[in-house]
């Protein structure tokens, strides 16, 4: 039996019969004296890992009866139903794992012969950890944080290219904005601002209420991050998607917004839009965080 079946089988056991993949994480419900680090050893996580995957923030308060999500360890893949139009480069980039590794992890030979509800095994080994610059990581500690950021939006720009100056222009004199840009960040796709590359706008420095949904009462506390790109048309790079998940874990954490608060525009705008666009990832990346 191979190593990675037996933790499956295992954790299937020893977790309420769920196992743990993509969709429906596994569940440890707290015991009375159970302890993070226990729980964590039991299930051959960090204890870590099991605190940030359930945005806890302080890991001495735990309640009996507590539902932890138990995250998936670096040996268990994850479950992913390849969808209509999907391509394997694009199910690899968007899972943050090379394409040749889901050709080795599937026994594929053609990575052009996927069928739509076929499932593929995402490696967890290869799963990019994603991480700030730490120059901008430093800038962004310096920054004094507000109360009332909770939550998350992720919005694409619409545009083939951009920046976050040349938004900033557009919100201001087109928009009439007097803050300007309306996101707190901006990350580049390579056409107007490097791939990749995080924009601190100003609004996030001065700790201003963003102006990037139509609810101003959504604007106070909702941090706006724009990627540029319209993934209507195309899909966000590798480098876009990894920022975007280092740059929102590591707002989780400053402001202990919970996973289930990072969403996307269409998902919280009082009126309709398609932002991100149906190209944005928005389910295999919430998986992500
Ligand atoms: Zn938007």
């Amino acid at each position: 039996m191979s190593r990675t079946l037996m933790i499956l089988l295992w954790v299937a056991g020893a977790c309420l019969g769920r196992a743990g993949t993509a969709e429906e994480p596994a569940v440890h419900v707290v015991a009375p004296g159970d302890t993070l680090g226990a729980i964590a050893r039991q299930h051959e996580v960090s204890t870590r890992d099991l605190q940030r995957y359930n945005n806890l923030t302080d890991p001495h308060r735990l309640a009996v009866g507590q539902e932890l999500r138990i995250p998936p360890g670096p040996d268990v893949p994850l479950r992913y139903e390849v969808q209509s139009g999907d391509a394997l480069s694009v199910i690899a980039r968007n899972h943050g794992v090379t394409t040749q590794a889901l050709l080795e992890l599937n026994e594929l030979e053609n990575p052009d012969t996927l069928r739509v509800g076929q499932t593929l095994l995402i490696p967890g080994s290869a799963r990019a950890t994603p991480r700030l610059s730490p120059e901008l990581e430093r800038q962004l500690n310096r920054i004094r944080l507000r109360n009332g950021w909770t939550h998350i939006v992720i919005h694409h720009s619409g545009t083939a290219q951009g920046s976050a100056q040349g938004m900033d222009r557009y919100h201001r004199e087109q928009r009439r904005m007097a803050n300007g840009l309306g996101y707190h960040f901006v990350i580049g796709n390579g056409n107007g601002m490097p791939d990749g590359e995080i924009a601190v706008g100003p609004r996030w420095i001065a700790q201003q209420d963003g102006g990037h949904l139509a609810s101003a009462a959504q604007n106070r506390y909702a941090i706006g991050i724009c990627l540029v790109g319209n993934f209507d048309r195309t899909h966000p790079t590798s480098r876009q998607l990894d920022q975007l998940l280092a740059l929102v874990r590591y707002l989780q954490r400053r402001a202990g917004i919970p996973r289930d608060n990072v969403t996307t525009h269409t998902r919280i705008n009082v009126r309709p839009t398609r932002c991100p666009g149906q190209h944005f990832p928005t389910d295999v990346f919430l998986q992500r965080l």
